[in-house]
């Protein structure tokens, strides 16, 4: 058995080099640590400005009535839910009754729980499920799903390519993939500020907010080891995505690329 079969493969940890299997297991340690947190702490730190992208890249998605949609690392479940909303709101303007479902699917189960203790469930009875899954080895078929998003998740992954990969065999032929990301900064004279604000305050919001200094401190490091736009574009491309475009946000703090399968 090769190194790479066995997880031995080195890969980044914030600013530590650690094997695949170790990371997995470190990144399982901060969301169970900050799930209950989670929220609140993404407002704190961004200013609510969070909701502003993904509000963005939900319409970019363009959910449909009857689509199948498949949120990867969804976490607390808020862009499960936007795409139910989104495509209920266009069967309503053409006057299709089809539902639309979602799947939020997340290696960690503590930040599910906290998604389904803060989901409106009845409302959602039916169309809204929860799954446990390592997003580099999804338990769904091939082809099964119109639409599958990330936010934030892709990070953490100890294999990015091989997620990509997995995202572009649930997708049908035509599907739309789109990945939010903290990215890197395309205004280099606001570098500085925004590396101050980083390395200064989040530690320690996060210690006061979610009683865990040493996750945020993991956030803000993983941010910089993330490739940039372009070298993104394409592993995406590479796992065969076509027509993928870039978005920035807030001068590159974050990005999505969307794309679409073929
Ligand atoms: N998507 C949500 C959002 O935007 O609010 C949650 C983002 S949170 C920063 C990152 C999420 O990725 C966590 O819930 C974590 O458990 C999940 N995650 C990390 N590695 C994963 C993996 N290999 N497979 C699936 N989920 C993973």
């Amino acid at each position: 058995m090769t190194g790479q079969e066995t997880g031995d493969r080195k890969v980044s940890f914030g600013f530590e080099e650690v094997t695949e299997a170790e990371k997995v297991d470190r990144v399982k340690g901060v969301f169970r640590s900050v799930a209950s947190r989670y929220d609140i702490m993404n407002d704190a730190m961004s200013g609510g400005v969070h909701r502003l992208w993904k509000h963005d890249a939900m319409n970019r998605v363009n959910p449909q009535p009857g689509e199948r949609h498949l949120d990867v690392a969804g976490g607390t479940g808020e862009l499960a839910r936007a795409f139910l909303a989104l495509a209920d709101k266009a069967g309503a303007r053409r006057g299709d009754a089809r539902q639309a479902t979602s799947i939020v699917s997340d290696i960690n189960e503590a930040m599910l729980e906290a998604g389904k203790a803060r989901s409106d469930n009845a409302k959602w009875e039916g169309r809204l499920s929860w799954i446990c899954a390592d997003g580099q080895n999804l338990p769904f078929a091939d082809r099964s799903f119109d639409a599958v998003t990330i936010s934030f998740g892709i990070r953490n992954f100890a294999d990015r390519v091989a997620g990509l990969k997995e995202f572009r065999r649930v997708l049908k032929p035509g599907g739309r993939l789109a990945v939010l990301e903290f990215s890197q900064m395309t205004a280099p004279m606001l570098q500085k500020a925004y590396d101050a604000y980083s390395f200064a305050v989040i530690p320690g919001m996060g210690e006061m907010i979610a009683g865990d200094r040493a996750s945020y401190q993991y956030l803000i490091e993983s941010i910089r080891q993330f490739p940039d736009q372009e070298t993104f574009r394409a592993e995406i491309e590479g796992a065969g995505f076509r027509n993928v475009s870039v978005t920035n946000y807030h001068a590159g703090i974050a990005a999505l690329h969307f794309g679409w399968a073929v």
